[in-house]
């Protein structure tokens, strides 16, 4: 009898509820606090309605022949039992209550609509809760179709069907109003909407979903080839890619879930996980779970599921969790707030149980400080460790950013250079790179030789010494619990 509808998209969810309603020849009663109870089909307020608890009475009210959906926009505020005075919401808990157990003798439901969810510890049995998907192509092949009949006179609309896939795989992930505008802005232009506005939709998407503030879109650069060394991690890569067909499922292998990589801070973590996206052609999404917390009642929980489900819609995707620790570290500690230990909950159950293609790639350095649940066995598919690169993989990384700079390794020592940077990061070794290149061009713009990259080498003080207690701390962490990312051996 009572359903909590977790939505945005009040319009597409009326319109769904209209056309259950049409179907199971039900009458459709939307409650505003500012109308009161409405008939969807006819437009008739229903008097003295509009208080939350006048608005429940006539729930209440429902004959036992009745078959009635009500739907309750906005309700949520008035069942928050931090921020309202017990004889405010207390009446209003109750009488939903009561409001439960008399639709059961009814053929009516009542359904809360908000994009927030707050339910109250004694309505907590009494109401299922529906999470509204954002618009799936289906959809948004609907919408364009709208577009298409609408702007018929006004606007030329060509979609051939590659166009028109394009189109609908950069609109996911978008409300359905979200989705329109971005439309009008195509048309607006030039009065056209055709394959030439693909690279506009894609970036007005990137520019709204940055505005969640917690998802941004990155670019496809770095391929797995730009990785120097990591071989065991790739090559594990390389197999879990084919994890994702549908021959896959149908063999039984499970959908994969994620990756968690762990360890030395610039040895390549979130190079892996741009390099997979780019491998796997798929988006890479970067989730900033730090920026999930909020201050208002619900808000970290409500950030956490909206970022959940706009990944889900523009799956199959990578969702790129940096720095996994800036969120969940401490969880379950006598500090931790109940509102972390909520969104870690979401979190992990999401992690566990979802079927949707969207592969969490997630970084850590400090594993010490995360809680042991997220690291147990089954909830990634792998935990590897990456350590400072042993020789042979700083010559990789040495090839590898000499060649992305346009310079041939053949003319360096790649030997010698190797040597010397023992104990360094990749990122290290690019520093180098990079502070000799400058060298180089301020003396004269002449082509570097290795010499100028030992001498910057000879000043520079490694990681490893910096950094000597943690990285070993990490070792022995690592050693029972991770996989390595490398082949052991120099
Ligand atoms: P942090 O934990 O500090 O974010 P990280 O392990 O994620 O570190 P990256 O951000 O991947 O490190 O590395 C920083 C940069 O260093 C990369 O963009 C890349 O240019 C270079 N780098 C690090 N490791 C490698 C590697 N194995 N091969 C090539 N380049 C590397």
């Amino acid at each position: 009898p009572l359903i909590y509808i977790l939505s945005f998209e009040e319009r597409r969810v009326e319109r769904h509820l209209q056309q259950i309603a049409k179907d199971l020849n039900k009458r459709l009663l939307v409650w505003t606090v500012t109308r009161g109870l409405v008939d969807a089909a006819t437009g008739r307020a229903e008097k003295d309605t509009d208080g939350p608890l006048a608005a429940l009475e006539k729930v209440l009210a429902t004959p036992p022949s009745g078959a009635f959906l009500y739907v309750l926009k906005d309700f949520h505020p008035f069942l928050d039992q931090e921020h309202r005075w017990v004889s405010d919401w207390a009446p209003t808990v109750r009488k939903l209550r009561d409001a439960a157990y008399h639709l059961l003798e009814t053929s009516s439901s009542l359904f809360i609509l908000s994009p927030v969810l707050s339910i109250p510890v004694e309505l907590e049995k009494e109401i299922t809760v529906l999470e509204f998907p954002l618009p799936d192509r289906e959809d948004l092949t609907h919408l364009l179709a709208r577009f298409e009949e609408e702007y018929a006179q006004r606007a030329t609309i060509q979609l051939d069907a590659r166009t028109h896939e394009a189109i609908t795989g950069a609109l996911l992930g978008l409300t359905e109003m979200e989705a329109e505008n971005v439309i009008c802005r195509a048309l607006i232009n030039d009065r056209r909407l055709d394959a030439s506005d693909v690279s506009l939709i894609i970036s007005e998407k990137g520019q709204i979903i940055r505005k969640s503030g917690t998802l941004e879109f990155h670019p496809l650069r770095e391929g797995l080839e730009d990785i120097g060394g990591l071989r065991l991690l790739k090559e594990w890569l390389e197999r879990k890619r084919f994890s994702f067909d549908e021959s896959a499922a149908t063999f039984g292998i499970r959908p994969p879930r994620g990756l968690l990589l762990i360890g030395v801070p610039g040895c390549g973590k979130s190079l892996t996980a741009k390099a997979i996206a780019h491998a796997w052609r798929m988006p890479l999404l970067r989730f900033d779970i730090g920026k999930v917390f909020g201050m208002w009642l619900g808000q970290s929980e409500q950030n956490m599921r909206r970022a959940i489900r706009t990944a889900e819609a523009i799956a199959p995707c990578i969702l790129w969790i940096d720095e996994l620790e800036r969120g969940f570290a401490g969880v379950g500690n006598e500090w931790d707030s109940a509102a972390t230990t909520r969104v870690f909950g979401t979190f992990i159950t999401w992690l566990q149980e979802k079927v949707s293609p969207v592969y969490i790639v997630a970084t850590a350095n400090d594993v010490t400080s995360l809680p042991p649940e997220l690291l147990r066995k089954g909830r990634f598919d792998e935990i590897f460790f990456v350590d400072l690169p042993n020789k042979h993989e700083r010559e990789e990384v040495w090839r590898v950013h000499l060649r992305c700079r346009g310079r041939n390794a053949a003319q360096f020592d790649i030997q010698r250079l190797a040597d010397a940077t023992e104990g360094y990061a990749g990122a290290d070794i690019e520093a180098v790179l990079n502070e000799g290149l400058e060298t180089a061009h301020a003396d004269g713009k002449r082509q570097p030789v290795t010499d100028d990259f030992l001498k910057i080498i000879r000043q520079t003080l490694p990681l490893s010494e910096t950094m000597k207690d943690r990285i070993e701390a990490m070792r022995d962490w690592a050693r029972t619990r991770a996989r390595s990312a490398s082949v052991l051996k120099d």
